[in-house]
C-alpha cells in the first residue's frame, strides 16, 4: 500500500485513529504498507506543523501504529519526506533559491553544512523508525520534492559537491540511503522512492535515472518504488483520465538493470489490472495507494477470486487528494468510512437491545438511495429498492459514459452486487406510489434532481437539448455546438461531444500528453503540439459559455479541475464567460457580452445549467404524516455530487 497522506497524522488523537486505519488494512491482507509522508526535520515538513519525527518523544506515538499493524499481521514502513522548495511556509530550503510554481514562498538555498545536516535528519529519522518498530522506511525521491530538487539542473545550480554534474547531484539521495544502512543494519526495509519520469523540462534523462538507480541498489537499497511526475509538471498521473496501469511501461524500461525488486505504481485498481501488470513484466511488486481507501478488504477478496465485490477506486480524488489541498482529513467518496474507522460502524440489528429488523423502502437508485440501501440491508433492515428507470445509478448513468470517466462502471457494478449480496429487493421500472407506504415502516426518499430548464425565447426549439438528452438518451448532435453552462456537467459533456465513451489507449494518452514514450527528451516530456491541429482530433467545435466571470468548472476539485481546463484547451474549445444569454433560434445561439450582441451559429444548443430537486413525493409522503427520509440531490441539488449522496446515503442507513 502506497504512502497517503490522510491528515490524520495531524490531528488530535491522530495516531490512534492511523493506528485503526493503518490495521485494518492490514488485516485486509495488504503485505506491505507504507506511511504517509514525514518529515526529517522542520524545514522539510509540508505545512508549517505537520508531522515530522525527529525526537525520541514523537517515537511513542508511532509505536500505537507499528503494534496495530503487527497485531493484525502486517508490515509498515515510515516514510520520509523533506519537502524542499514544495513546503508551505516561509523557512522552505532547496538546492538552490528558485520558486516552484506551485508553492507560495521562495525556498532558501541549503549552504553545504545544512546538506550534510539534511542527510544525518534522514538518518535520524529512520533510526527513530525503526525504534517505534516499523519494519523499514521510504525515501522519497520522487514527485519534485527535495531529493528530486538535488536531482536537476532546473532546480540545482550548486557548484559545491552537490551540485554540477549528475555524479555530483545524485550524491544528496546515494548518501542518504548509504549511511541510512549503515545506522540501521540489514535487517531493515529501504524502500527508495525514484522519480522515473520527471515530466518537466530540464528533468532527468534515461541514462540519469539508470545510473541513479543502481546507485541507489549498491548504497543498499531493498526495493526501488516508482515515482511518476513532479507536482508541478502539467500532465495528469493518477486522475481518472489516465488509463489503467498508465505508466507500468515506465518502470518495465528498468527491468532487469537492477537486481533488487521493482515497484511499479499508478492508476493500479483491480487485481487483474495488477497481475497483468505482473505478468507482461513491467514489474516485480505493485504499489496501489487509493484503492486501499476504497476498500481495505482489497486484498482478502482479491485471494478468494471475489474481485467483483471489491469498491474499486475511481481515481476522483474527491474525498482524498482534494480533501487534502482543503486542510481536512482524507476519506474515500465511494467509502466513507475510510479515515473514520473509529468513529463511524456498521452496526447491526442483532448486537442492539431493543433495536428491530424494519421494512425499508428506499426510492431512487442513484448513488444516494444504493448506499442507504446496502448499507441498511448490511444492518439487517429488510429493504426494498425503487427504480423507476430500468437501470440503477441515477446521475452516474450520465457520467460513466464519458470517456476517462469509465471508472463509475465498477461502482455500480460494486452496489449491484451488494445488493445481491445482502438481500436487497430491486424493483426496476417501478414508480414508488403513495399508497405503497403502508407496507414500510420508513421511506428513504434518494429521488434525485431534475435539469434545470430555461425559459428563454427558443429554448423549446428542436435543436435545443439538455445533457440528459446528450449523455443518456443520445441524441444527435451536430458539428458546431453551444453548451450553456460551464460546471461539471458542462466540460462533460463538451469532453463527451469529443472524446466519445471509449477509453483513451495508453499510447493515445501519451500523445495527447506530449508523453515520450521513447524518452529521448529530458524529464519524458516533448515540446508542446496543440491536439486540434491533430488529424481526427478536434471533430466539433464547441461553445463553452457561463454568465459568470471566471474559469470553467471553477467549482471542481483542486486535483483535477487543471485538468480539464487543459483538455478543453487542447481540443481547441471556446470558453467564454461573463455572457448574458438573450435568446435562441434557427441560426443559433444568441448572447451579449460586453455590451455587443454575437450570434453562435451552431447546430445545437445544450442546456448544462445545473439541476433542481425532484422532492414532491418525500413532501407528499411528509404532508400524509408518514416518517421519511430526504437525501442526496432530492434533498439539495446545489453542489451534489456523488461523494454527498454516498455519504448521506450511507450515514441515513447507519441510523434508520
Ligand atoms: P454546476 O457546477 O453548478 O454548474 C452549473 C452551470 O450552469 C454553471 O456554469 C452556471 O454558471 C450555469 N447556470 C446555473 N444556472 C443557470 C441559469 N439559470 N441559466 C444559465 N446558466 C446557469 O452544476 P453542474 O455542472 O450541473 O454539476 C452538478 C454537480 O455535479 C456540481 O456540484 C458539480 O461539481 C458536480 N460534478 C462534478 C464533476 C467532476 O468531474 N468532479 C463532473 C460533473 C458534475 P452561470 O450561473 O454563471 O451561468
Ligand atoms: Fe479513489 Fe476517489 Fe476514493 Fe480517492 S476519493 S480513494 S480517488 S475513489
Amino acid at each position: 500500500m502506497g504512502s497517503m497522506h490522510t491528515g490524520l497524522e495531524e490531528e488530535k488523537n491522530g495516531f490512534e485513529k492511523l493506528a485503526a486505519f493503518y490495521a485494518e488494512r492490514a488485516r485486509g491482507g495488504v503485505g506491505l504498507i507504507v506511511t504517509g509522508g514525514i518529515a526529517p526535520d522542520i524545514f522539510g515538513r509540508l505545512t508549517p506543523f505537520a508531522s515530522k519525527l525527529t525526537s525520541q518523544s514523537e517515537v511513542e506515538k508511532h509505536k500505537l501504529i507499528t503494534n496495530a499493524v503487527h497485531i493484525a499481521d502486517g508490515k509498515i514502513c515510515l516514510q520520509i519526506l523533506h519537502a524542499g522548495r514544495y513546503a508551505y511556509h516561509p523557512f522552505s530550503l532547496a538546492p538552490s533559491r528558485i520558486k516552484a510554481p506551485i508553492a507560495p514562498f521562495t525556498p532558501w538555498a541549503m549552504p553545504s553544512f545544512y546538506v550534510e545536516k539534511t542527510i544525518q535528519h534522514f538518518v535520524r529519522a529512520a533510526k527513530l523508525a525503526q525504534q517505534a518498530g516499523y519494519d523499514g522506511v521510504e525515501v522519497m525521491g520522487s514527485e519534485g520534492y527535495l531529493i528530486n530538487q538535488f536531482l536537476v539542473t532546473r532546480t540545482n545550480k550548486r557548484n559545491d559537491k552537490w551540485g554540477g554534474s549528475f555524479g555530483n547531484r545524485m550524491l544528496f539521495p546515494v548518501e542518504i540511503v548509504r549511511r541510512i544502512r549503515e545506522a540501521v543494519g540489514e535487517n531493515f526495509i529501504i524502500i527508495y522512492r525514484l522519480s522515473m519520469l520527471d515530466i518537466v523540462d530540464d528533468g532527468q534523462t534515461w541514462n540519469e535515472i539508470e545510473t541513479l538507480a543502481k546507485a541507489i541498489e549498491n548504497a543498499g537499497a531493498s526495493i526501488i518504488n516508482t515515482g511518476i511526475g513532479w507536482h508541478e509538471a502539467r500532465v495528469p498521473t493518477i486522475a481518472q483520465m489516465v488509463p489503467r496501469a498508465g505508466f507500468a511501461w515506465v518502470t518495465k524500461r528498468l527491468m532487469g538493470k537492477v537486481n533488487i525488486p521493482l515497484i511499479t505504481t499508478n492508476r493500479i485498481n483491480s487485481p487483474e489490472v495488477a497481475e497483468q501488470v505482473l505478468q507482461e513484466g513491467c514489474a516485480d511488486m505493485i504499489s496501489m495507494a487509493r484503492p486501499f481507501l476504497a476498500d481495505p478488504n482489497f486484498m482478502l477478496k482479491a485471494k478468494e477470486n471475489r474481485s467483483d465485490e471489491i469498491n474499486t477506486c475511481i481515481a476522483c480524488n474527491q474525498a482524498c487528494l482534494d480533501h487534502i489541498f482543503n486542510r481536512k482529513v482524507a476519506s474515500c467518496m465511494v467509502n466513507p468510512f475510510a479515515c473514520r474507522e473509529t468513529e463511524w460502524k456498521i452496526t447491526p440489528l442483532s448486537s442492539g437491545e431493543g433495536m428491530r429488523p424494519k421494512n425499508i423502502a428506499v426510492v431512487g437508485g442513484g448513488p444516494a438511495g444504493l448506499s442507504a440501501a446496502v448499507t441498511a440491508a448490511q444492518r439487517g433492515h429488510r429493504v426494498t429498492l425503487f427504480e423507476a428507470r430500468n437501470e440503477m445509478g441515477g446521475q452516474l448513468n450520465m457520467a460513466r459514459v464519458v470517456s476517462g470517466k469509465e471508472e463509475f462502471n465498477e461502482t455500480l457494478r460494486y452496489f449491484n452486487r451488494q445488493l445481491e449480496l445482502n438481500n436487497v429487493d430491486v424493483k426496476l421500472n417501478t414508480r414508488f406510489e403513495i399508497a405503497m407506504a403502508k407496507d414500510f415502516d420508513d421511506v428513504i426518499v434518494s429521488s434525485g434532481v431534475l435539469p434545470r430548464e430555461l425559459s428563454m425565447e427558443g429554448s423549446d426549439l428542436p435543436h435545443v437539448f439538455n445533457y440528459a438528452d446528450v449523455l443518456r438518451d443520445k441524441k444527435q448532435v451536430g458539428k458546431r455546438v453551444a453548451i450553456i453552462g460551464a460546471g461539471g456537467i458542462g466540460i462533460d459533456t463538451a469532453m463527451f461531444l469529443l472524446k466519445g465513451s471509449n477509453p483513451e489507449s495508453s499510447h493515445d494518452f501519451n500523445e495527447k500528453w506530449n508523453l515520450d514514450e521513447t524518452y529521448l527528451m529530458r524529464g519524458g516530456v516533448r515540446i508542446e503540439e496543440p491536439l486540434s491541429t491533430r488529424e481526427g482530433l478536434g471533430v466539433r467545435q464547441i461553445f463553452l459559455l457561463q454568465r459568470k466571470k471566471g474559469k470553467p468548472g471553477a467549482a471542481l476539485g483542486k486535483t483535477t479541475a487543471w485538468i480539464h481546463r487543459e483538455e478543453l484547451k487542447k481540443y481547441g474549445v471556446k470558453y467564454l464567460d461573463g455572457v448574458e444569454y438573450e435568446k435562441i433560434s434557427e441560426q443559433g445561439l444568441h448572447i451579449s457580452r460586453n455590451g455587443q450582441s454575437h450570434l453562435l451559429a451552431v447546430d445545437n444548443v445544450i442546456i448544462c445549467a445545473g439541476q433542481v430537486s425532484e422532492r414532491s413525493l418525500y413532501d407528499e409522503l411528509k404532508a400524509r404524516g408518514i416518517s421519511a427520509h430526504l437525501i442526496g440531490g432530492a434533498k439539495e441539488a446545489g453542489e451534489l455530487d456523488a461523494k454527498r449522496a454516498i455519504e448521506e446515503g450511507t450515514r441515513v442507513g447507519m441510523v434508520v
